[in-house]
């Protein structure tokens, strides 16, 4: 699917960021802005903030950043194409149809189709709770504690006595047997003909993040085996990319995932008032699972079974979590066995402090190894405390990192953390080398906090020109296009000099023409947040303190690319002066 840049323009000038953003939350006039509270990060406070001029919207807090497409793509959690249909459709645009082929439109009807039927055998299965047949079902969900409430909210239901009664209520709705077994709902049997897998099962109906039924989790009642059982993977259900309860979650202002192992964990949690509980879909968690996730939060906590095979699906989570730059932490529930014993034994309050005592990922891991150990055998001991010094050695490559958590894990189990640290140089003399590991490295955080300062004057300076374009010649008296030292901002700084020059400047439609992954960046260069001055004479010393930050920060810059060439040094002696003498008169604003 594929829209024209005339057409994405349109629908985006024709909807009002101000107007959509203010259908999804409330906005209050403040200055030339608009504010509210983000949804994109949990707060109390209007750090969200939208620019009616510029059509784009900024959080303060969390650095989400966009304009209305990146809103609803954010939002809805959809496609950039889906987000066009979204604000067509608000306008009244009719998106032309000619730009999809016959087999891309075949394919969506089809979806379409699989959609309903779907929704139509999650009424089915609803309506078979509530009727005698259910009896068993609804018993099932009683004496799991679950309120009627939590049923409705979640849409539970009972497959029926047979594999029969709900390929026949599809039919009698106009379905036909393809369409029936393409949705996963039954399969086609030589003894039973079309007919559904699901009986005797109570029924979880598994949504997207808009709503709509995609698939589904029955539990069986009894000792048939499997004792759960999902639906196929479909046209309509990737196993990989959705998760139980996400509908809910994404939309909790928790500011955290939970991740917990299954459906009636989620169910009991959110019932409980944690509705941040998620469930992979009857797999162990994906890569796709945890980019999904990171999209909203990158504080993620787990609530998987405090057994055996618990321990180890956690401890794999883990490690996909970490792929996406999550370091998750991990619920310890002991003595219970998951979140609803849990809940049920002590109750949300507690569960909640354990929330907040959760424990760090790696003293996780290192406990998982201490369990498996009799540290009252000096054999088993010293394997433990090898086991201790290899993972140090794999997780961390910071030194420094890696001694904090050794004389951390030392303290906890009561170590002699010299001997550790010999262990660990022992172990990294193996695998990396002893040198790796005794070889500071130069302190990277420093350094990323001065490339953040640099950014944020460049970014101030785009968003200064951006308010007030008529500076932009006394801007360009000081400032070229390479004094913007990053590239994207260079980019971004390029599009704005050019958009004043032509006297077409807009910025929500200078973040669509970057990469996804880059918009929020882009859009967040339009709304940095500029220094409060109160009289003429601050604003034009803040102007002027900006100017000449970028310019020390391009001087910077030149100075470490051409540190060994002679040849440049004239040049840089030049650069020198010229900012020297900026620093005395100061960059004038008119
Ligand atoms: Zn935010």
């Amino acid at each position: 699917m594929y829209y024209s840049d005339d057409l994405v323009a349109e629908v985006r000038s024709r909807n009002d960021i101000v107007d959509v953003v203010g259908s999804y939350i409330s906005l209050t006039k403040k200055g030339s802005n608009y504010v509210g509270i983000c949804p994109f990060h949990s707060d109390h406070t209007p750090s969200f903030s939208v620019s009616r001029s510029k059509q784009i919207y900024k959080c303060f807090a969390c650095n989400e950043a966009g304009n209305v497409i990146t809103f609803i793509m954010k939002y809805e959690n959809v496609t950039f194409p889906e987000a066009i249909r979204i604000l067509g459709e608000r306008a009244g645009i009719t998106l032309p149809e000619v730009e999809v082929s016959d087999e891309e439109k075949r394919r969506a009807n089809k979806k379409l189709r699989l959609l309903e039927v779907n929704k139509e055998a999650a009424t089915y299965f609803y309506k078979c709770l509530r009727s005698p047949h259910g009896e068993k079902g609804l018993k099932y969900f009683q004496d799991r504690g679950l309120t009627e409430e939590t049923m409705k909210h979640f849409g539970l239901g009972y497959a029926g006595i047979n594999g029969r009664e709900v390929v026949e209520y599809l039919r009698k709705k106009g379905f036909s047997d393809e369409e029936i077994k393409d949705s996963g709902i039954a399969s086609i049997s030589e003894r039973n003909g079309l007919s559904s897998p699901f009986w005797n099962r109570v029924m979880y109906p598994i949504m997207d993040a808009n709503h709509r039924v995609i698939g589904f989790g029955g539990r069986v009642l009894g000792d048939a085996k499997p004792k759960y059982l999902n639906s196929p993977e479909t046209d309509i259900f990737d196993k990989r990319r959705n998760l139980y309860g996400f509908v809910f979650a994404r939309n909790a202002r928790s500011g955290n995932f939970i991740l917990c192992e299954g459906y009636m964990d989620v169910i009991a949690m959110h019932q409980a008032g944690f509705n941040q509980a998620v469930a992979s879909l009857g797999t162990a968690f994906t890569e796709e699972q945890a980019r999904l996730v990171a999209r909203y939060t990158k504080k993620v906590y787990f609530a998987y079974d405090s057994d055996g095979p618990g321990v180890n699906a956690a401890l794999r989570a883990i490690e996909i979590l970490k792929k996406v730059g999550i370091s998750g932490r991990v619920i310890d529930m002991r003595p219970y066995k998951d979140p609803d014993e849990f809940i049920k034994a002590l109750g949300a309050e507690e569960f909640q402090k354990r929330i907040d005592n959760a424990e760090n990922s790696f003293y996780f891991l290192i406990r998982t190894l201490h369990d498996k150990h009799d540290l009252n055998d000096p054999e088993e001991r010293t394997a433990f405390y090898r086991e201790i010094a290899q993972k140090l050695c794999e997780e961390f490559d910071e030194p420094l990192e890696r001694d904090n958590y050794m004389i951390g894990i030392c303290e906890k189990y009561g170590i002699d953390s010299g001997k550790m640290k010999n262990l660990v140089i022992d172990v990294a003399s193996r695998g990396v080398t002893a040198e790796t590991y005794q070889k500071p490295k130069p302190p990277k955080r420093e350094k990323s906090n001065e490339e953040d300062s640099e950014k944020a004057a460049q970014a101030r300076l785009l968003t200064w020109i951006t308010d007030e374009p008529e500076i932009l010649d006394r801007v360009k008296k000081y400032i070229s296009l390479s004094d913007f030292t990053d590239e994207l901002y260079r980019k971004v700084a390029e599009m704005v000099f050019e958009g004043i020059e032509k006297g077409n400047l807009d910025p929500s439609a200078v973040i669509d023409r970057f990469e996804e992954e880059e918009r929020s960046e882009v859009a967040g260069l339009f709304q940095a947040q500029l220094p409060d001055t109160d009289t003429e004479e601050e604003r034009k010393r803040s102007f002027s303190d900006i100017v000449i930050r970028v310019r020390e920060n391009s001087y910077n810059h030149f100075c470490e690319s051409n540190a060994n060439d002679m040849s440049k040094l004239k040049e840089s002696i030049q650069l020198k002066k010229d900012l020297e003498n900026l620093k005395k008169t100061g960059v004038s604003l008119n």
